[in-house]
């Protein structure tokens, strides 16, 4: 299984266009060292021809032109996006369906959950039926594994994390199973395993059990501190509160991935506020010492 990372930052990207914390400062006047990144997406290929989506961000056009394969030139018009699997019905995951448009109709598999939030809140669904048939909707069952034709020897899991809706969802206060999803991708020829959750919020035993039989882990890597918004001064709300489990302190990332054995563990989803994205910050040494990865944009993964 081929694994691309397209897009390795959180909503707004690194630097995000508005912001002037220590980290986008930093990176704008040259006194940071470290690498821009774009919004959150990944794509998976059993082939190498053709490619599974797993969200679709606002960057997909700079994204899909950033990595060749996407792009495979047989017809005139053509793509390597063969399928698109959305996470959850966040901005930052979903608007990238809007720049797609040209290709439609596209499939889509997603939760009930998500469906709703793109046919009511955020109408991508019935926007882009103006387009060509626009999206197909496949069902994701919470319950049960999936494949997808394009991928034939791909096996998708789902599996329900625990997290808010956006605000635009009918049920933004009124959290449910499926709005928000984690997968695990396992490849039918080669065996490798792929635990990919760039939203987590909290990792009980039977998820720890489950990441502890990944080959590579493909983790929420937002926030340093879970009070990293207050602590940088650009918002309020904290990690625990917008599903994000956060990296250091009692019971955080670092301390999940340590309980599991010698596996690949990478971070991605990092927000511009982490100090991670330093590659001088005491935060990266410590991902070092713990052989913990920091996903990049162009990044590829071999399972
Ligand atoms: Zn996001
Ligand atoms: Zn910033």
């Amino acid at each position: 299984m081929f694994v691309q990372i397209l897009g390795s930052a959180a909503g707004g990207g690194f630097p995000q266009w508005n912001c002037n914390c220590e980290n986008c400062a930093g990176f704008r006047n040259g006194s940071l060292r470290a690498q821009a990144r774009t919004q959150s997406s990944i794509a998976i290929s059993d082939d190498g021809v053709n490619w599974v989506l797993c969200n679709t961000s606002p960057d997909i056009r700079a994204q899909l032109q950033s990595f060749a394969p996407m792009q495979p030139g047989r017809a005139l018009r053509d793509t390597g996006i063969s399928a698109i699997i959305l996470m959850d019905s966040q901005i930052d995951h979903t608007t990238g369906l809007l720049m797609l448009r040209e290709g439609c109709p596209h499939q889509v598999w997603c939760t009930d959950m998500v469906h709703e939030d793109l046919s009511t809140g955020f109408p991508l669904f019935n926007m882009l039926t103006h387009w060509n048939g626009g999206l197909s909707w496949n069902r994701i069952e919470l319950d049960q594994s999936f494949s997808v034709p394009a991928c034939p020897n791909l096996r998708f899991t789902p599996l329900p994390l625990r997290s808010a809706a956006p605000p635009y969802s009918p049920h933004r206060f009124d959290p449910h199973p499926g709005d928000n999803i984690g997968l695990i991708v396992e490849d039918l020829n080669t065996g490798g395993k792929l635990f990919y959750a760039p939203g987590l919020g909290k990792v009980d035993a039977p998820l720890l059990e489950i990441m502890a039989a990944s080959d590579c882990l493909l983790v929420d890597g937002t926030l340093w501190d879970d009070d990293e918004m207050q602590r940088r001064g650009v918002g309020t709300r904290t990690g625990r509160e917008m599903g994000h489990l956060a990296q250091n302190g009692p019971g955080g990332m670092l301390e999940v991935l340590e309980q599991l054995p010698t596996q690949r563990k990478v971070l991605i989803h990092i927000n511009n506020t982490n100090p991670i994205l330093d590659e001088d910050s005491p935060q990266r040494a410590e991902l070092d010492r713990r052989e913990v990865e920091v996903a990049y944009d162009g990044m590829s993964i071999v399972l």
